[in-house]
């Protein structure tokens, strides 16, 4: 157990796990969530913009509930967050479906192709392929 400061209010307190704020701050940000869960619910296509001064929550925040799929824009809005990779609207988490099925298949190709290109000359193709020309 450690004694540290809030990141939010400044106060010390007893830190467990976790995101590292005070139990005061950590129930206004509950209290916060559900206010803004709440908004979303009853105003579904409302933006985030809006949502974020209706509730009087930071936007960060409110991007942050939504990264963490703590929030989920409902299926009929017309308002989302941006894939992080895209930039497709999408209604929780950080990537699209497509993306997150691509990093996942990216990844596994990555790892694939660096072990085969062990001792493979792919730098020295790389190199005659960029040779630079001189034109007349
Ligand atoms: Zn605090
Ligand atoms: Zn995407």
């Amino acid at each position: 157990m450690d004694v540290i400061n809030c990141k939010r209010c400044g106060n010390i307190f007893n830190y467990f796990v976790g995101e590292k704020i005070c139990p005061t701050c950590k129930n206004k940000l509950n209290e916060q969530f559900d206010t803004v869960k709440d908004y979303i619910y009853n105003n579904p296509k409302a933006s985030i913009q809006e949502v974020s001064r209706e509730c009087d929550v930071s936007m960060a925040q409110i991007t942050k509930w939504v990264r963490e799929e703590r929030l989920e824009f409902t299926e009929d809005s017309l308002v989302g967050i941006e894939c992080e990779r895209c930039g497709v609207s999408i209604r929780t988490g950080r990537y699209c479906k497509s993306c997150k099925t691509n990093l996942t298949s990216e990844l596994s190709t990555l790892y694939k192709s660096k072990e085969k290109s062990k001792g493979s000359n792919v730098n020295k193709k790389s190199l005659r392929d960029h040779r630079m020309r001189f034109l007349e």
